[in-house]
């Protein structure tokens, strides 16, 4: 069994000192249930007051972004070292904001992937087509050059801890989700694709999340899907009581 993975990518919103009010909300919800991992990711500058916060928690910290060398002259980059030196787990990789506006490439985000996954850092590795893209047929191909770009030259014995998460990129901060049975289907797409890459057993314990509009009035059908194993959450975790509602949700699938 996949357990749940709850993770809310907060982007450039927030100052450390209102990131730690936060983080204090959905510590004190979150309370000592395992059932469900939870992970929060912060903007870098409230990364150490957020890492306090959830210290000997069971809430997770995360990071939108890094770079994949260990240290040198990338003026305004972060580090999977610095990362880790602040405890966090996760990284988000490739989100498609950063695929747009910063014109990152599927080599470079593998750079990356690799990067984490040797430094012991979970990657979030997003992956998902444009409106135009599902309207012209090429989801599925989209999707396929995603994964298989972003994860090229990984080996299962590598892969520990890799979790995807698929987000159509029409459906992010737009309040149009996907449907259950629209996002289920290429969530089965990615997992087969996983197994024909790397294995089957990765295939089967790789966690493939979904995001893109993703809240707590329709969190529960989403999640309920075979395929659907947690929710990467943009606007709805930027508010303790609409986060901690799709939390809620997964603890009751879970049970
Ligand atoms: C995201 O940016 O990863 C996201 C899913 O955003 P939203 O939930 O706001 O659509």
């Amino acid at each position: 069994m996949r357990k749940f993975l709850i993770a809310g990518n907060w982007k450039m919103n927030l100052n450390a000192s209102d990131g730690a009010d936060l983080a204090n909300d959905v510590v004190s919800f979150v309370g000592k249930q395992t059932s469900v991992n939870v992970c929060i990711c912060p903007p870098f500058t409230s990364m150490e007051a957020v890492a306090k916060s959830v210290e000997g928690s069971n809430v997770l910290l995360g990071a939108q972004n890094m770079h994949p060398e260990a240290s040198g002259a990338y003026t305004g980059e972060i580090s999977a070292v610095m990362l880790r030196h602040l405890f966090c787990s996760h990284v988000i990789l490739g989100h498609s904001e950063r695929r747009e506006y910063f014109k990152e490439s599927d080599a470079f985000i593998n750079e990356k992937v690799k990067t984490a996954l040797n430094s012991n850092l979970k990657p979030i590795l997003c992956v998902g087509e444009t409106l135009e893209q599902r309207e012209s047929g090429q989801t599925s191909e989209i999707v396929r050059t995603q994964i298989q770009g972003g994860l090229s030259g990984i080996l299962g014995s590598q892969a520990d801890g890799l979790v995807i998460a698929y987000e159509p990129v029409w459906a992010i901060g737009t309040g149009k989700t996907a449907t259950p049975e629209m996002a289920q289907e290429v969530h089965a797409e990615i997992r087969s694709l996983l197994g024909s890459q790397i294995n089957e057993e990765v295939a089967n314990r790789t966690r493939i999340l979904y995001g893109g509009s993703m809240k707590a009035e329709n969190a529960m059908e989403l999640l309920a899907q075979e395929d659907i194993d947690g929710g990467l959450i943009g606007g709805a975790s930027l508010k303790g009581n609409s986060f901690n509602a799709i939390i809620e949700a997964a603890i009751e699938l879970s049970a």
